[in-house]
């Protein structure tokens, strides 16, 4: 089955609303086995609308639409549908009068565009909408079957979710489709497609490598004629990816580093503590980012100037002797944080942008320092003149890494 997606409003196309209704919408799909072929915007627009939906109705059999159905005059999915299909637009009397009760309900008058609401053509039916005043419609003509969808996503994926899904998995009997996103540190995007390469040519399962703000992900699809199938495909998928990225791999699915270990320090029943200055506080934020921190992230200290360093006890002669943006340092702050805070580990991170003489230009410098009571480690990262953001996010990013790797063989 070949489906489509259009998601309706000029909002869309000001760029004054993000689409989030077509993302959504295109990760239900392969959990039935759809192929999703096209995804397309469209203003409220009859004319243009028709013009997109006449092409889905040439091309594809399943159209699944969002938007355009409100009460006002610019929502015209129903409008543009039946002009599609050629019928009449007719107000139903038992919709009506459910419209009508759910104004009263709410002690308001109905305004009477609203009437719109409560119109169907021949081939299509409604689908309910327990969070809004728009029912969806599900029609069904010449094997096609297309389905309009409330534009708020609170409206559009509960309906998707209790009445069309279920219908759809019925009506479909397609191949199942299970992924799983494997997410790596530490190499390039270039090295890991080497690496994996005898992988990626496989037609099913497939693998996709994507560069992602904490690190690399890689994503392997399995498509078979039942769930179990396709499970064992990803199983067998994963044990070989697994044999060549090892360490590599930090965590599946929606693991974030900062919840692995959180994860690892609760079950080793260790505590952390950190002190940074390049990153701000990122890397105290990322950390409580985990559910359940505060039981063993004892706190972080930001120290953005030398008097910073030393009232949070860096010695002043480390910082003379090495520059406060150095290894020497960054370790100093890790083993500060731990002695401070009286935690099993500290983490430190320092940094600085300097112009590289040689190639003229920025780079970035940033010093990791881990202590853990019985070695002070530090090491260091160089990066190309990315945004400041960025960076902050990678140095972040890398220390989670690093401490992650000590974790799993302390
Ligand atoms: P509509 O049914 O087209 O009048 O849309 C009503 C509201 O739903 C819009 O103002 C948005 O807040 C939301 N909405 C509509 N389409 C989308 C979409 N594709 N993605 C996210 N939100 C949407
Ligand atoms: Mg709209």
């Amino acid at each position: 089955m070949r489906a489509e997606i259009i998601s309706v409003g000029t909002e869309l196309l000001l760029g004054e609303l993000t689409d989030t209704n077509a993302p959504f919408l295109a990760s239900q799909l392969p959990l039935l086995g759809i192929d999703l072929y096209w995804i397309s915007q469209v203003g409220d627009n009859q004319v243009r609308l028709v013009e997109v939906l006449k092409r889905a109705w040439q091309r594809s059999d399943l159209i699944l639409i969002t938007g355009g159905l409100g009460p006002t005059e610019d929502d015209l999915t129903r409008e543009a549908i039946a002009e599609l299909l050629e019928e009449k637009l007719k107000v139903v009397p038992a919709l009506e009068r459910e419209l009508r009760e759910l104004f009263a309900r709410r002690r308001i008058e109905m305004p009477p565009t609203n009437i719109k609401q409560a119109t169907l053509i021949p081939s299509a039916e409604v689908i309910d909408n327990v969070n809004g005043t728009a029912p969806g419609w599900w029609v069904e003509k010449d094997k096609r079957i297309i389905i309009a969808m409330p534009g708020p996503p609170r409206e559009m994926q509960p309906m998707w979710y209790h009445q069309i899904l279920p219908r759809l998995r019925q009506t479909v009997t397609g191949a199942i489709i299970v992924s799983k996103t494997f997410k790596t540190f530490g190499l390039t995007e270039a090295s890991v497609g080497e690496l994996v390469s005898p992988l990626l040519s496989s037609a099913n399962p497939t693998l996709g490598v994507y560069a992602k703000a904490d690190g690399i992900h890689l994503r392997l699809t399995a498509k078979a004629q039942s769930q179990r199938q396709a499970e064992e495909m990803i199983a067998h998928g994963e044990a070989k990816l697994r044999s060549i990225l090892g360490e590599y791999i930090w965590g599946t699915d929606d693991d974030t580093l900062e919840a692995v270990i959180g994860h690892m320090l609760t079950e080793k029943g260790l505590s952390l503590a950190v002190m940074e200055s390049y990153p701000g506080g990122l890397l105290a934020a990322t950390i409580t980012s985990a559910p359940g921190a505060s039981t063993y992230f004892k706190g972080g200290l930001v120290a953005s100037s030398d008097e910073a360093l030393r009232a949070c006890g860096i010695d002043a002669k480390v910082i003379s002797d090495y520059g406060s943006s150095s290894a020497a340092v960054a370790q100093a702050m890790a083993e500060a944080a731990r002695l401070h805070l009286g935690t099993d580990i500290g983490v430190g991170i320092a940094g600085v942008d300097e112009s590289n003489e040689v190639e003229e230009r920025l780079v970035t410098t940033i010093y990791i320092g881990i202590d853990d009571g019985k070695d002070k480690r530090a090491i260091t990262a160089h990066y190309p003149p990315w945004d400041r953001a960025w960076v902050k996010r990678r140095a972040v990013t890398a220390a989670l890494f690093w401490l992650r790797k000590i974790l799993a063989t302390a």
